[in-house]
């Protein structure tokens, strides 16, 4: 709605000028049948609120099994009463689902809209004839016309709604969901015991009320009973998928994205927070989901019994809060001041807490227990989906990088070259300049200060190497102490003062060697240089084995035959 204070007002203004006038019209157009006892309209009375506080509710709609007692009003006290007996019963019904200080418009929309519907059905109803009052069902016409007027009553009410639906969600929302299913079908089970309602009254007077009462109310806690089970076989399902495409991710990132969007999918979310747990120490944040926005993980880590999450942690037992008043003494912390409803779980793998979910609503009372239930499912498929990505990700890490340096080794480098060459080939790149790199008579320093402190060294130069390069390019272990920088889109010119820096910030400083041979425990510092090759695709090389030999060779012979600590470019 483009501006819901307006709409509100004309809704009041609506309400103002149809109900009263309305009702003043309908008394005196058909009076009502007022010679019938006190205690007989307060019976019908109860009996219509009784019916009101129960209404079920499907995707946030409450629906009103009320048609039938309103029905029976009809025939009996006839229109002016059935319209004030709704009315009362729109009270009950909005009372029972706690309609928001914000959503108290929709007090006066219902007066209306109900009205509305009594009216028209009712007028309709008098108009074709139909009578009210005591033993009207005779005859199958006075019978046909208390069906029809079931049907307007019913058609009215769905009208009406639909035109509410297409103006509240701008036609967006389809008026044939599941409310819809669920209201005809009731409404045409219910209407029935209207009829019996009326002519065992006729019969039995007040215990008539009774009789249809009780089955009544059996048969609507059949009907939410048998909704509220239909909804957790739904959820299940959803679980099990979302069990499966979990299982699917191999990435860490990966895995919580698709965690926290199908959560927010299937459950009213403002606030989502993953925490982990950490060497059963503290609780980290590992995903902050603020209004549908992931917020930098800036949140200081929880012990065990601190705030909800700590909580939950400690007791290894969900939460559940249906208002803010219910938790705000727990001192938290990161749980916004607007939040009301708060659902937190925690994550068990191998019977051990691993980690803490908590979700919290702007709504009261937005998570049910049913809900809770499938959270917990959820959590188990995460726990399991987060440690496969995490085994993954480790794996993949080792594989990749060289053990000692932590650089990218031999084999990532290849492959990487080899996907550069395709880009260069496809033209997304123009240039692609490869520098090697091979440290000069390391054997000596071997020799001299032991293989440990060679090791050292090598540590050293790979952090120099990577501060160096930056982001302009990807540096390498290609073997012992031999290593590659590969620089896309880097003209050749570039890449060798690159080349000249690197020597000299290797041949400038000395390299500190802590653990040395000599017994005396005091720091070493030894000088290296290193012999540096440079070559540039397209222009020295079409494919990526003559790149690396031709840089290879430029190092060789124009570097280390040229006398070592120098740098030397490939020349055809
Ligand atoms: P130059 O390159 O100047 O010709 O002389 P060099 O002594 O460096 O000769 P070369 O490159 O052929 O020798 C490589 C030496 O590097 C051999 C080996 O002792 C040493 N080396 C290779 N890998 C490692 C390593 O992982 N750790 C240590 N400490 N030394 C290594
Ligand atoms: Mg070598
Ligand atoms: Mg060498």
């Amino acid at each position: 709605m483009r501006n819901p204070e307006k709409v509100k007002k004309i809704v009041l203004l609506i309400w103002f000028l149809l109900v009263p006038a309305g009702l003043v019209l309908t008394y005196i157009a058909y009076p009502p049948h007022f010679h019938v006892s006190a205690l007989e309209i307060f019976s019908y009375l109860f009996l219509a609120c009784v019916v009101a506080a129960m209404p079920l509710v499907i995707n946030n709609t409450p629906i009103f099994l009320l048609q039938w007692v309103s029905m029976a009003v009809l025939l009996r006290f006839g229109l002016f009463m059935e319209i004030v007996f709704v009315q009362v019963a729109v009270v009950v019904v909005l009372t029972k689902i706690r309609v928001p200080k914000e959503e108290f418009y929709r007090f006066p929309l219902n007066f209306s809209m109900f009205f509305i519907v009594s009216f028209l059905s009712g007028s309709i109803y008098y108009l074709l004839g139909g009578k009210t009052g005591e033993h009207i069902l005779h005859g199958p016409l006075a019978i046909f016309l208390a069906v029809l007027y079931a049907v307007m009553n019913y058609a009215f009410n769905q009208i009406i709604l639909s035109v509410i639906i297409y103006f509240k969600y701008n036609g967006k929302q389809s008026f044939f969901g599941m409310d819809f299913v669920w209201e005809t079908v009731t409404t045409f089970i219910t209407f029935p015991i209207g009829f019996v309602l009326y002519m065992l009254y006729a019969e039995v007077g007040i215990l008539a009320l009774f009789f249809v009462g009780l089955p009544f109310a059996s048969l609507s806690i059949i009907l939410s009973l048998y909704h509220s089970s239909q909804k957790v076989n739904i959820y299940l399902q959803k679980a099990t998928e979302i069990g499966h495409q979990l299982a699917e991710r191999v990435r860490i990132k990966e895995v919580m994205d698709l965690f926290i969007q199908k959560l927010m999918e299937m459950l009213p979310v403002d606030y989502a927070y993953i925490l982990d747990v950490v060497d059963q120490k503290e609780l980290k944040i590992i995903r902050h989901i603020e209004k549908g926005e992931v917020k930098p993980n800036t949140i200081p880590s929880l012990r065990k019994n601190e705030g909800i999450s700590g909580i939950v942690w400690a007791n290894r037992k969900a939460i559940l809060y249906k208002m803010r008043k219910d938790w705000k003494n727990i001192t938290s912390g990161y749980i916004p001041e607007d939040a009301e409803s708060v659902l937190s779980v925690p994550i068990v793998r191998n019977n051990q807490v691993v980690g803490v979910l908590v979700l919290a609503s702007r709504k009261k009372r937005a998570y049910e227990k049913s809900q809770l239930m499938i959270v917990d499912i959820l959590c188990s498929h995460f726990a399991v989906a987060i440690e496969n990505a995490r085994h993954y990700e480790m794996t993949k890490e080792n594989s990749e990088r060289c053990s000692l340096t932590k650089l990218y080794n031999y084999r990532f480098f290849e492959t990487m070259l080899t996907e550069e060459f395709t880009k260069l080939h496809l033209f997304e790149r123009k240039l692609l300049s490869l520098i090697i790199l091979d440290i000069d008579h390391f054997k000596a320093v071997n020799d001299t200060y032991g293989h440990q402190s060679g090791n050292e060294i090598l540590i050293e130069l790979a952090n120099r190497l990577q501060e160096i390069a930056g982001d302009r390019g990807t540096v390498a272990r290609y073997g012992g102490e031999e290593f590659v920088i590969l620089l896309p889109d880097m003209e050749k010119d570039t890449a060798y003062e690159l080349a000249e820096h690197i020597r000299q910030a290797i041949a400038n400083r000395p390299f500190t060697l802590k653990e040395h041979l000599e017994e005396e425990k005091q720091m070493l510092l030894v000088r290296i240089t290193a012999s540096i090759g440079v070559a540039t695709a397209p222009q020295d090389a079409d494919d990526s084995l003559s790149l690396i030999r031709h840089a290879d060779r430029a190092l060789y012979v124009g570097a280390k035959r040229a006398g070592r600590n120098r740098v030397a470019e490939y020349v055809k």
